[in-house]
């Protein structure tokens, strides 16, 4: 006669049924209290020891746990002294690591980790450092305005010097970016490995203009210059006693339709140097081009 027995084992919160092994059921045979074959003889002649009658259990009891790395053994043991029952032992087998990702996301300001743990025994595996995105830059911070849209690309690498690929991040402009003045771009991290927000901005500045002419005059010189309105409030010219424009002095031309200025209360015999560049006023700040080359006239 068999009677069926469920081994009801818990592994900490884990049941074999939720481990995949299925309802354990295990058969034991009946054996009336009755002992197997020649055990009963084990240790006749010791003094006074009767030898255990053993009464077989009918359900069975953990030997070893299973872990993620190595088989359980279940048997089943004697009520009275205890022994296990070779011919019931069964094995149980490992679980096999159960791995769960995690990640810590990595800033700009901070590394992040990614590695694989095992969920039951704590097991870590493929631990890795996320560099933080320490570097964030446009592939150009000026333009020149020249009429049409700027978009300077985006270029985001890792502390250790590896690019990011784009896929991490996504990049938002501001709407214009033709005209002169100074444009956002907000780069804000995505998916897995990164999070935060950056922005980064550029200018357009208006086109330059050059020099046409210095007249020297008594005391005075007259510059004048190609026009240049698109993008452009006005000029502003400057003039020295030396080439490298140190101590030199700026006069503002505020219409962006006159091309020519005297410049009066200098000193006889001296050489100026003299350079323009146009200006843009964009709200309460002033946008510059680059200055022209210079030229030098001698005042009579
Ligand atoms: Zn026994
Ligand atoms: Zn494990």
């Amino acid at each position: 006669m068999k009677k069926k027995i469920l081994a009801a084992l818990m592994i900490g919160a884990i049941t074999f049924t939720n481990m995949g092994v299925g309802a354990l059921s295990v058969y034991a045979e009946e054996t009336d209290g009755q002992t197997t074959d020649g055990e009963t003889s084990d240790g006749e002649g010791q003094d006074g020891e009767e030898p255990c009658v053993h009464q077989w259990d009918t359900v069975y009891s953990v030997d070893s746990l299973m872990t993620c790395t190595e088989p359980g053994q279940i048997s089943i043991h004697c009520t009275l002294c205890g022994e296990s029952n070779e011919e019931t032992v069964i094995s149980v087998n490992a679980y096999g690591h159960s791995y769960e990702h995690f990640v810590t996301q990595a800033t700009t300001t901070a590394a992040g980790k990614q590695y694989d743990k095992c969920e039951i025994c704590g097991d870590v595996i493929n631990e890795e450092v996320i560099p933080k995105a320490s570097s964030i830059s446009l592939a150009a911070t000026s333009y020149v305005y020249d009429g049409t849209k700027k978009k300077p690309a985006v270029i985001v690498k890792g502390s250790d010097g590896t690019i990011i690929p784009a896929a991490n991040y996504k990049v938002v402009y501001d709407s214009g970016l033709k005209d002169v003045g100074t444009y956002s771009v907000t780069i804000t991290f995505r998916g897995e490995l990164y999070s935060g927000t950056v922005t980064k901005s550029f200018t357009i500045v208006p086109k330059a203009t050059a020099l046409k002419s210095l007249v020297a005059g008594s005391k005075k010189l007259t510059a004048k210059w190609t026009k240049q309105a698109i993008q452009t409030t006005g000029y502003q010219v400057q003039y020295a006693l030396n080439s490298k424009f140190s101590s030199a002095k700026t006069v503002t031309i505020s219409k962006n339709t006159t091309v020519s200025k005297a410049i009066s209360k200098l000193t006889s015999k001296k050489t100026y140097y003299v350079r323009i560049r146009t200006y843009k006023k964009v709200g309460t700040k002033a946008y510059y081009s680059a200055w022209s080359k210079a030229k030098s006239v001698k005042v009579k």
